[in-house]
């Protein structure tokens, strides 16, 4: 069909379906300078998860979980410009903007130099949910890399993350223990 007749297509069909106040005129998402795509949980991240786990197995949950690191790391640089003082800190607005792109709720408590974050209707999980119900084992590797990701930047030190509990395993919530190390 060629790229500009697909483009008048998918926008003649918006235009049947409605325009959302979250689109712009030409339909694209931008936010905060950014384009964004939307995916939905039922595919994105469980079909690559699945894909990594067959074809590397723990190796695969370790590639998420490093992707995951660059994120965390590259949002807190991206997002340090908002930040004002004490009363709305790096954590703070990392935390509302993942809530608000839909990634999970978070919460984060201090312990010595380790974090424990609390995240609530983490996408990962419910991906999986969605897919497979539930497991005995905890799955969001991405999230838990990206939680260090951000701490690594916003502390300058190195950070590991552990998921210690996790929706998929029964619990209302995913719980992780961020450890400098
Ligand atoms: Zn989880």
């Amino acid at each position: 069909m060629g790229k500009e007749e697909i483009e008048k297509r998918s926008r003649e069909i918006m235009k049947i379906l409605g325009k959302d106040k979250n689109f712009s005129e030409d339909f694209k998402i931008e936010l905060f300078g950014n384009r964004y795509i939307l995916l939905s949980t039922t595919y994105f991240p469980y079909e690559l998860m699945k894909d990594m786990e067959e074809l590397f197995g723990g190796v695969g949950d370790f590639v998420l979980y490093r992707g995951g690191k660059r994120v965390g790391r590259k949002l807190v640089r991206k997002y340090k410009k908002y930040v004002k003082d004490e009363s709305l800190g790096i954590y703070d607005v990392i935390s509302a903007v993942g809530w608000y792109f839909g990634w999970a709720l978070g919460e984060r408590i201090k312990e010595g130099e380790n974090y424990r974050m609390i995240l609530y209707d983490s996408f990962e999980a419910e991906s999986y949910m969605k897919n497979e119900g539930k497991s005995d084992k905890p799955v969001c590797h991405f999230m838990r890399g990206v939680l260090a990701g951000i701490v690594e930047e916003a502390e300058g030190s190195k950070y590991e993350g552990k998921e210690l509990k996790c929706m998929v395993q029964g619990y209302n919530y995913c719980e992780f223990l961020i450890e400098k190390v």
